[in-house]
């Protein structure tokens, strides 16, 4: 498999930092061996976008052709979408049918709606002042380190370097060293959509390393991560100690509550859906089920039995559901929150390995002990629910709130007087009412707590790449004091 160190102003860059093994998790064999983009390269990719930005090429292009460049990265998306998904398929160990049905629509997807967006932003004018007109431009910030995730490489960085470029910023994105290949592959294609030399770059190497190079890199003017909480901080303080604007968008642990007048049938299917797409990896997961005490029992018997007939194993198989965790570690850290005693839950179904060869985790539920349980509170990003039952909706907030992440949440009621107040009660960034995961790309994505600061969507992203400039005009010829005269 074609590897690439770094692309730096269209051109693929050997390193010579330390090889990184990726592995194919579903078969546990070495994919390829990538050189970690070392410091030099670093710096290369870094003034190669600033340069980009400095010319002006981009930013100053005309906003109809900024549109079509960037509807040609999303043609291009979707020209390749095939081979995309295969690699990101042997990468990651997801689900082909989910990436292609999924992730690589919405990177396409994350393309236009940005490039529809920009056709439409606008200033403010203030006139109020009598001799006065001050108008506020919104500007590109200029050179930004985009840092992405492995869970769903190829949706979540082309998220960013959409919506970093479409204001007119030029970037680096550094992916998750564990599966960097199809988002590599993408930035790759980008390169015949004509945008200028240098507005995307990448390199691709450890984060310590190389991450936390690009990040202090003098010449990055903004950070965007997306990641796990502790990282989060890390690069909060990095960004904070240099004076970098900063957003972070990190873990979560989120609940669904299924109140007892729910739809049954669609509350089971939204949780199963909710814990097992994307192998569970997935930051907006379901993972804490609360279950009204009057439906329960009911409730834990059909999503047992749901869970136990997943299809469990090759991702390129159209009938699977959940393939291999990323990797052997991760598939160790997901199955070290089965439950060792009363203490901490009951198995209700799941907690083993499935196979001896590749990273499988059976789907797993476990009714935890008490809302304090590790595996109620920590994020095990795998196909693992942990559950509680309640009795009373208060009872059901608190539940749900008493957690240090607040990213989503779903929550399930016929009764229109029960969704509104769920929604006003809980405490989280998306509240989703009846239905699974739904992403509407105009609203604000972002997680309250600990789950981040700040986040996508359309003006959320407009605030973040770009920055205010305040300009005043006087109407008429202004009268002076004449100091010194
Ligand atoms: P990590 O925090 O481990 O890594 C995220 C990225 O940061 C990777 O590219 C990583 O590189 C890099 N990185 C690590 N340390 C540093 C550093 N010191 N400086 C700069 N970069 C660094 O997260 P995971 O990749 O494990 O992703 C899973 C997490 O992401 C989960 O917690 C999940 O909830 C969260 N997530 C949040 C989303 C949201 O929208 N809120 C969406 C998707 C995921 P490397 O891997 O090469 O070390």
């Amino acid at each position: 498999m074609d590897t690439i160190t770094a692309l730096i102003a269209g051109e693929k860059v050997a390193s010579g930092g330390a090889p990184i093994a990726i592995i194919d998790p579903a078969t546990d064999t070495l994919v390829a061996e990538l050189p970690e983009a070392d410091d030099a390269t670093v710096d290369r990719a870094v003034l190669a976008a600033r340069r980009a930005f400095d010319d002006g090429s981009w930013r100053f292009m005309p906003v109809e052709a900024r549109q079509a460049v960037l509807r040609r990265c999303a043609e291009l998306i979707e020209a390749s979408a095939d081979t995309l998904a295969d690699i990101e398929c042997t990468n990651t160990g997801l689900p082909l049918a989910q990436i292609r049905g999924r992730s690589v629509l919405r990177a396409a997807d994350n393309f236009r709606f940005f490039a529809d967006y920009i056709g439409q932003a606008t200033g403010r004018l203030y006139e109020q002042h009598p001799d006065y007109l001050t108008m506020v431009r919104r500007e590109p910030v200029g050179v930004a380190a985009l840092i992405s995730p492995w869970n769903s490489p190829i949706a979540l960085g082309s998220m960013k370097v959409a919506s970093a470029i479409a204001f007119g910023n030029s970037c680096v994105l550094k992916p998750s060293e564990q599966a960097p290949l199809g988002i590599s592959k993408l930035v790759e294609l980008l390169g015949e959509a004509g945008l200028p030399e240098g507005v995307v770059n990448l390199v691709n190497g450890r984060g310590a390393t190389t991450g936390d190079r690009l990040i202090r890199h003098p010449e990055v003017d903004l950070v965007s991560f997306t990641g796990g909480t502790p990282t989060g901080r890390v690069i909060m303080r990095t960004a904070g100690e240099l004076l970098k604007p900063a957003e972070v968008e990190l873990g979560g642990k989120s609940a669904n509550i299924i109140f007892d007048d729910a739809d049954f049938e669609a509350a089971l299917d939204g949780a199963l859906l909710g814990i097992f797409t994307n192998n569970g990896q997935q930051c907006l997961a379901g993972s804490r089920i609360l279950v009204q005490r009057g439906i329960a029992d009911r409730f834990i018997e059909a999503f047992v039995e749901r869970a136990r007939r997943i299809k469990v194993g090759d991702p390129r198989d159209p009938a699977t559901v959940i393939g291999p965790m990323v990797s052997q570690r991760h598939m160790q850290h997901v199955l070290s929150f089965v439950p060792g005693s009363a203490a901490e839950g009951e198995l209700l179904t799941g907690g083993c390995r499935a196979g001896d060869t590749g990273a499988y985790v059976e789907p797993t539920l476990v009714r935890a002990a008490d809302r304090d349980a590790r595996l109620f509170q920590e994020e095990i990003f795998g196909p693992f629910a942990a559950l509680m039952v309640f009795d009373t909706d208060d009872e059901a907030y608190a539940l749900a709130n008493h957690s240090r992440f607040g990213l989503v949440s779903y929550v399930w009621s016929q009764s229109l007087q029960r969704i509104m107040t769920a929604q006003e009660r809980i405490q989280a960034g998306t509240v989703w009412c009846n239905t699974p995961m739904m992403r509407e790309l105009r609203a604000p994505f972002g997680g309250w707590k600990e789950s981040g600061i700040g986040g996508d969507g359309g003006l959320e992203c407009e605030a973040f790449y770009t920055r205010a400039k305040t300009v005043s005009i006087p109407r008429r010829p202004l009268q002076l004091r004449k100091l010194g005269a």
